[in-house]
């Protein structure tokens, strides 16, 4: 009947996102959440677990973007046809949206690991003739349109995917939920375990929540309460109906509208924080619930550059499916390690010529920040001081590469990328600061691997894990981070990177921070960073690059990261 049958034998665990990032051409991804999903993939392929994964199409992408003349952020379509890399399976389910029948089909892509290991990601589409034309968007724009657009993708992610599964005859043995999106995946389970027969005491013992909660397992990644999807009931009724009774929806989902997050926390046995302090920091939110941690990581292959690469099969052959083996950097020669970064550089800078016409100084100490341009993650702390940056560049010279999408929505995001140009043209001719339009996979893996400090400057306790400054480590790329996120588990003072600012066990007051982390930044680049960076010694520093390689690139990688969620969440 389908294509699928030979991961049909087995139970299999079903890994539920609303973005997937696994290549640059397939453009279904925003940024950290779906290249984490990706990454997941990647290393499920190569470790042969047996996953299979569902997300929804975004015929239209997230967007493509450019910067106008006033250093202001243009959002492009991304036109991508999924024929060229997907086959679409014979197959259609429907879901129940605002009383009409949705169809929905969908696409299947194998990621395929050299290890022979094979994940199939279905991707649900509702761009089919049966339904009306405004249904048929439905799966167009990744964190497009407004909240109803958002809830009926999120039901044909959720409950079409569950359907799209059982139609395929998968048997699932744990539903995973990558972020609160997909929590309607254990509404439907609900509705299908329904028992039909009602106790006389509890007209409620229809419906077996425990059934469905030994199933789901929710790993959340926002540490902030407005990060979460509510809905108001008024548009829950209006496009769902009345699937569930509403004092039983508002028993499991929140009181005052459903809430994505409480609906996947009440239905999973085993949720966690993608790091050690964004577990406990969930755990604050979220009191009455047992929230463990598994800190994220990023897939070795995809985020080690060729030169580097080359230099790992030479020094550790084995590496990309057994990053353990990081532990033996050591023994690549210092001077090897350096060259293989500078020729990474060289191609950063000539992808910088050729966007932007500035020419970079491979020479000099250049900075890397490339992040979704919000406020809490202050892109401009560096530039907070100007006069005080001047004077360190006198020491030691330094140039800065930004690159990072805001949300189409968010001006706020969009004066941030427009400050970084106010910035270049104040500091022209003195600290070359440019902006990469246009931040995707492709670009990201240059920037990670091209620049010398990778910067990073949240406002605590914000950043749950973060995941470029891993992908940074395995090319041997220096953090100079706030102490938030991965980075607590990561930083060693000196040795794998640098911290900004104060010990993790402070949040920052919004009031101060600011002052304190930019003094602490522009102190350790003026004393320590630059002074070690220029001298004629460059031992100590390749050092340091390699420790990234051993502490670091060794231990957060998604590797690690998946063989403990097969331990302590999949298993279980
Ligand atoms: C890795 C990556 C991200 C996430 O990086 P963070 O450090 O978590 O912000 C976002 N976008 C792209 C294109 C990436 O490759």
């Amino acid at each position: 009947m389908n294509s699928l049958h030979e991961f049909t034998a087995e139970p299999m665990i079903a890994y539920f996102s609303m973005e997937i990032g696994v290549k640059n051409d397939i453009p279904t991804y925003s940024g950290g959440l779906g290249i984490l999903a990706g990454d997941t993939i990647k290393s499920a392929a190569d470790l042969k677990l047996p996953v299979i994964a569902v997300t929804l199409i975004s015929r239209k992408g997230y967007f493509t973007q450019e910067i106008d003349p006033r250093g202001w952020q243009q959002e492009k379509p991304v036109v991508w046809d999924p024929a060229r890399y997907m086959k679409l399976l014979p197959v259609k389910v429907k879901v129940q949206i605002e009383g009409r029948d949705v169809t929905i089909q969908a696409w299947v892509y194998l990621v395929a690991s050299p290890t022979g290991g094979r994940i199939p990601i279905l991707f649900l589409d509702t761009d089919v003739p049966e339904n009306t034309p405004e249904d048929r968007g439905i799966t167009d724009y990744l964190y497009g349109g407004d909240h109803t657009y958002r809830i009926k993708q999120e039901v044909v992610l959720g409950m079409g995917g569950v359907r799209m599964l059982h139609a395929l005859e998968f048997h699932i043995k744990k539903y995973h939920m990558n972020e609160g999106h997909a929590s309607f995946l254990a509404l439907d389970l609900l509705l299908r375990f329904k028992r039909d027969i009602e106790s006389v005491w509890d007209e409620r013992s229809v419906w077996d929540l425990a059934r469905v909660r030994d199933l789901c397992v929710f790993t959340t990644h926002t540490p902030v309460e407005a990060g979460h999807d509510k809905f108001p009931y008024s548009l829950v009724k209006q496009v769902l109906g009345d699937i569930l009774p509403l004092d039983v929806l508002k028993d499991i989902a929140g009181k005052e509208s459903l809430n994505m997050t409480l609906l996947a926390l009440n239905l999973s046995r085993y949720i966690n924080g993608v790091a050690k302090k964004h577990g406990e920091v969930s755990q604050h939110m979220f009191p009455g619930y047992h929230i463990h941690a598994i800190t994220n990581g990023v897939h070795t292959f995809t985020w080690t550059c060729e030169e580097m690469a080359a230099l790992f099969d030479k020094y550790i052959p084995g590496w990309a499916n057994e990053p353990e083996l990081f532990v033996r950097s050591g023994n690549i020669p210092n001077l090897e390690l350096w060259e293989a970064h500078r020729e990474a550089k060289r191609k950063l800078f000539a992808t910088v010529k050729q966007t932007t016409g500035v020419d970079m100084d491979l020479n000099v100490l250049t900075l890397g920040f490339a992040r979704r341009a919000t406020a809490y993650k202050r892109p401009h702390l560096l530039f907070r001081d100007i006069d005080r940056l001047l004077k360190i560049a006198e020491k030691g010279p330094i140039q800065v590469v930004y690159a990072g999408k805001a949300h189409p929505h968010d001006d706020s995001g969009k004066k941030l990328i427009q400050g970084i140009y106010e910035y270049s043209e104040k500091l022209r001719g003195k600290v070359a600061v440019v902006f990469l339009p246009g931040y995707n996979m492709d670009t990201a893996l240059k920037l990670v691997s091209g620049v010398d400090i990778w910067l990073n400057t949240p406002l605590r306790p914000l950043e749950a894990s973060g995941t470029s400054g891993m992908k940074a480590a395995h090319n041997g790329v220096l953090n100079f981070s706030v102490l938030d996120g991965w980075w607590i588990e990561g930083h060693i003072e000196g040795f794998t990177g640098w911290s900004i600012g104060g010990p993790p066990t402070e949040y920052s007051k919004p009031g101060d921070a600011d002052a304190d982390d930019a003094a602490d930044l522009y102190n350790k680049l003026e004393n320590i960073i630059i002074p070690k960076y220029y001298s004629p010694d460059k031992d100590p520093w390749a050092r340091m690059m390699n420790n990234a390689i051993s502490k670091n690139a060794y231990y957060f990688n998604s590797h690690r990261m998946m063989r403990r969620y097969v331990t302590e969440a999949y298993i279980r």
